[in-house]
């Protein structure tokens, strides 16, 4: 049977270009960039141009880049970093309620230990934070507000520029979680008054277990990982050249052919979203219609299971998930949906269908064909 792919918000495929950069760094003998040989110049060579590539595509510059393990880790350190370096400043710290897990849970715990105090802003029926309840919130203490860009659950784009702006007028750092939009829609620093701010290689087709944090120059932010002095102190540990090397070539990739891209790919969503909605009855989008990432769909089905949903698909060829990946099988109700007001009563299946570069016209004709068969036969 053929398979096809859905779940790109989970994670991607790691593109050929990528792979092809990455493998001469793998294979061989390697050089420790830290080491003062040829070996380690060479290494040491490749990782300073990954960061520039990187920097470039951000509109940051080389320093502010700082290579991380992915996602998690850049959030745990920009957050904890930056709570720790501003403790003098005050201790209040603002964020959303639709925020990934690796944010919420690293602030609700600074707040369980008495770190920080935590306002947690609402959101609207989309799963768009207001400007003008961040505005509310700030108080003369508030040292951080952290908001994502673009919702991995519902894929809903969250008015990051307006909310930057604010932060700057007022000296308020300002965080944001970009892991989702990076290599998927423009992402600059200028455009977006960030300070600090966390990507994800293998969210746009880069190496797993590779990442990069923004920290706009200037200021400093605690490490997480402390001992050698790799990163310029801010982080721990022998580089992984090789991982820096495919993010970079994939965020390149990415970065090149975005605007083409971006294009077919909100074109095949919204033909889902057209399709799906007019076909099966019971459902509903969650998430904005237009102020979304192109790639990222989500529904939500009366009357029908979410695991049966999704076993169902994957019988019939078709990986999706459910909501985010890292609560899969917890079979907690999703803190997105939740927020969104969207779990209130009856047997409602989320369903979320992720795109990339690779989904084609036929797929997604496909998917078109089999889920509302699906739907109809859970119901029976
Ligand atoms: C996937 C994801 C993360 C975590 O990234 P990892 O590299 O998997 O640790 C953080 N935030 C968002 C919005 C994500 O989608």
């Amino acid at each position: 049977m053929e398979r096809m792919y859905f779940d790109n918000a989970a994670t991607t495929r790691l593109s050929r270009r990528a792979l092809a950069a990455m493998l001469p760094f793998m294979e061989g003998e390697q050089g420790n960039p830290s080491s003062l040989h040829s070996y380690a110049r060479e290494a040491r060579k490749a990782l300073e141009q990954a960061r520039t590539k990187i920097a470039g595509c951000l509109g940051a510059e080389a320093e502010e880049i700082v290579f991380t393990s992915g996602g998690s880790e850049g959030n745990n350190y920009l957050l904890r970093g930056a709570v720790a370096a501003n403790h003098a400043k005050g201790r209040h710290v603002i964020t959303s309620a639709v925020e990934h897990p690796s944010v919420l849970n690293t602030l609700y715990g600074l707040e369980r230990q008495g770190s920080i105090e935590l306002t947690v802003l609402p959101v609207d029926g989309y799963g768009r934070v207001s400007v003008v309840d961040v505005f509310a919130a700030m108080r003369p203490d508030t040292i951080l507000i952290s908001v994502m860009m673009a919702n991995n659950e519902v894929g809903t784009l969250q008015p990051i520029s307006s909310i930057g702006a604010l932060c700057r007028e007022q000296g308020i750092l300002f965080h944001v979680d970009a892991v989702q939009a990076a290599g998927h829609i423009p992402v600059d620093m200028h455009a977006l008054h960030a300070d600090l701010l966390t990507i994800s290689a293998h969210k746009f087709h880069g190496p797993r277990g590779m990442g990069a944090a923004y920290v706009k120059k200037g200021m400093a932010i605690f490490p997480l990982l402390t001992g050698g002095e790799q990163e310029k102190h801010r982080r721990a540990g022998t580089e992984n050249v090789a991982g820096a090397v495919g993010m970079a070539e994939a965020l390149l990739e990415q970065t090149e052919g975005m605007e083409e891209e971006r294009l077919r790919i909100e074109a095949l969503s919204t033909q889902l979203i057209d399709g799906i909605l007019s076909t099966v009855p019971g459902c509903q989008l969650t998430g904005h219609r237009l102020e979304r990432l192109p790639g990222i769909v989500s529904f939500l089905f009366d009357d029908v299971s979410a695991d049966e949903l999704l076993a169902l698909l994957d019988m019939q060829g078709i990986a999706a998930s459910a909501g985010s990946a890292c609560t899969a099988g917890s079979n907690e109700p999703s803190h997105v949906l939740k927020a969104m007001g969207l779990l209130n009563g009856g047997r409602r299946a989320p369903l979320r269908l992720s795109l990339s570069r690779y989904t084609t016209n036929a797929e997604i004709e496909k998917v078109l064909s089999i889920l509302p068969e699906v739907i109809h036969r859970l119901r029976r």
